[in-house]
This record gives C-alpha cells, structure tokens and sequence, in this order.
C-alpha cells in the first residue's frame, strides 16, 4: 500500500496543476476552495475564489457580511444552500471556536455544510491530518484501477471505497496523498477517454486489462428529474420593477427574483392573463413583452421558463416580501442563473 502512495506522489510531483489553494495551509482557504470546486470545475471557480478571498480576507470578515451580499458574490454558481451553510459556518466558528478555524477533524466536521470529504480535505491539506479524501474522481479512479463493482451510491460502496482508500493512505504524506489521488482521477482517469497510455498505473489496472474502463464506476440510481413550469412576471412602471425574495425551502433560497408563478404545465398568454388576475388581485394591467422560452437544467429540475413583461401600477400591487426597485440596479441583487440569462438576452 506505501508503494501505492508512493507512484502516486511521484506521479504528483511531476505532473499536478499549480493551483492557489495548493499554495497554503490556511484552513479558511482551503474551505473555501473545497466548497467552490464542488459545484463547478477549477477554471469556472478559480474567479470566485478569487473573489471571496479579495472580500472577506478572514472567517471574522465572511462571518460579519451580510448574507445578500454573500449569495450575490455566490451569484452564477448554483446550489446557494452551499452559499448559505458558508455564512453560517462561519458565524459558528467565530462564536463556538473564538474566530480560530478548528484543527480536529471531529470539530471540523461539526461544522455547518461539512461533511466526511470535505472534513478530510481540510484535515489533511491544513494540518497533515491522516483523513482520506473520496470524490468523485476517487470514486472512478479506485474502482477502475481495483475493479470494483460495488455501485458508488449506495451505502455499502461508500463504506467499501471509503476504508480502501483509507488503507491506502501513507500516514506520513497525507496532503500530497489525497492531492495525488484527486488529481490523478481528475486529469488522467477521467470519466471519458482517460489518459491510460500516460497512467503509472496501466500495467496493474484492472479496468484497462479487462476492457472495462467504461462500465466502471458502477452507479445503481437513476436521478429522478422533475419538469416545473416557472412564470416570471416582471411588472413594470417608469423603469422600476418588483422583486421578491424566495424564503420557501425550495432551491435558491434567499435569492430575489420577478414575482413567480409556477403552473403545472406551460402557459399561453391567455392562461397567463388569469393568473396573474387571481393571483395578484389585479385587473388594471397589460402584459407588452414575452420572451422566448427558457429551459434551465438543475442536477434533479429542467425548469421551463417564461418572462412576461406587464405594464401595471406598481404601488397598487400587494406581494409579499417584495420591493419595488430600479431597473439600472438589478444586479445588485443576487438571482438565480436562470433570472441572469434572461437579464443579459435582454441587453
Ligand atoms: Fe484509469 Fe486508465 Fe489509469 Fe486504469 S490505466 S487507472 S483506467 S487512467
């Protein structure tokens, strides 16, 4: 198993990316590197590293900005729960460990938004903490390379994958272990034609000598997708519009968005006529403007959206959690994706 690591590492050497949450040992970075780069791929996430480094330089500075301001420096990279577990784990270290990131890995992991990955990368790249990391790109890389068939989302895989990467470790070399392990999957056993002929492992690969590189991982769920039908309605007055804010536990929590109604199914204008008579006790209004469909796709939701653009007295309308604002200041508002495209189609 020490010679396992050791390829690794020397593969490592030679080979890995320079990447700036590579340079430091400072667990507040490396957090947040890890919390970014699990929505999106290193060139989209190195800007908003970049970005949440440049505003709040200390967890004391995350902890004390307000939580708007956060989700639209979040803006763009979906799955705002993460966004919103960040703030709040920050706050949580300033109050429960004195601002001073903890260095266990149990209290790391007793963190908001934290769990046994994530724990483990910063347990080992912070502190040299001997926590093995299993990703995705484990996931593919280990069971390639050991033939493993077990499917990756069911328990007992995570408990198999999780202890052979464990046994794998190098207890001496942790950091580079579990960079080497994630960066090998990553650039060279990759999900679609890996890079074999450059693998230090090829000649013991079980994957490779068997044929099997595509059938492996093996993955027992289906995701279930679920079709929604969104209505924006952008109400319009002398270049000021309403925006609320979505408080429900849906997605996108928090963020502000048109007044929306969702139907369960797509609309015409006439339907869309009705609707917005009922739902918004209105009868003085005319819709000028639709914009084409939009479909955007989320990891379990394709969402079918319309934008109607309805002239209206703005202070006659009642809507919960909404303000009405200015039309030049939407982007002072952290939206969803879905909202932004539709803004810059509009441009
Ligand atoms: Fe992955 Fe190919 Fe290396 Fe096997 S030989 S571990 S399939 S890159």
């Amino acid at each position: 198993m020490l010679q396992f690591s050791k390829i690794l590492r020397v593969w490592y050497s030679n080979n890995a990316r320079i990447l700036p949450w590579r340079q430091t040992n400072d667990p507040y970075k490396i957090w947040l590197s890890e919390i970014i780069l699990q929505q999106t791929r290193v060139e989209q996430g190195m800007p908003y590293y970049n970005k949440f480094i440049e505003n709040y330089k200390t967890v004391a500075d995350l902890a004390e900005a307000p939580l708007d301001e956060v989700l639209l420096l979040w803006q763009g990279l979906g799955y705002y729960s993460r966004a919103r577990n960040l703030h709040k784990a920050a706050n949580q270290i300033v109050e429960v460990f004195s601002g001073k990131f903890p260095d266990s890995h149990d209290q790391i992991k007793s963190l908001v938004g934290i769990g046994d990955y994530t724990a483990a990368a910063i347990s080992s790249f912070a502190y040299n903490l001997p926590y093995a990391v299993v990703d995705g790109n484990v996931y593919r890389f280990l069971s390639r390379y050991f033939g493993i068939t077990t499917p990756i989302d069911g328990s007992a895989g995570k408990k198999e994958f999780a202890e052979l990467a464990q046994k794998l470790i190098d207890p001496e070399h942790p950091a580079m272990h579990n960079q080497a392990i994630m960066e090998i999957g990553a650039m060279v056993c990759k999900p679609s034609n890996p890079n074999c002929n450059e693998c230090p492992f090829q000649a013991s690969c079980f994957a490779f000598n068997n044929g099997v590189i595509n059938d492996l991982p093996v993955k027992s769920k289906k995701t279930k997708v679920r079709t929604r039908y969104f209505n924006y309605v952008i109400f319009q007055e002398n270049e000021h519009t309403l925006l609320t804010q979505r408080r429900e536990k849906d997605i996108w929590q928090g963020l502000f968005e048109f007044p929306l109604i969702e139907t369960e199914s797509e609309t015409d204008l006439e339907m869309i006529n009705q609707e917005i008579r009922n739902r918004f006790s209105i009868s003085k209004f005319e819709i000028i403007h639709t914009a084409k469909n939009f479909k955007h796709l989320l990891s379990h939701q394709t969402i079918y959206a319309k934008f109607w653009v309805v002239k209206v007295n703005l202070k006659k309308l009642k809507v919960n959690d909404s303000k009405i604002v200015s039309l030049d200041n939407l982007n002072l508002f952290a939206m969803p994706q879905l909202i932004a495209k539709y803004l810059k189609n509009q441009q």
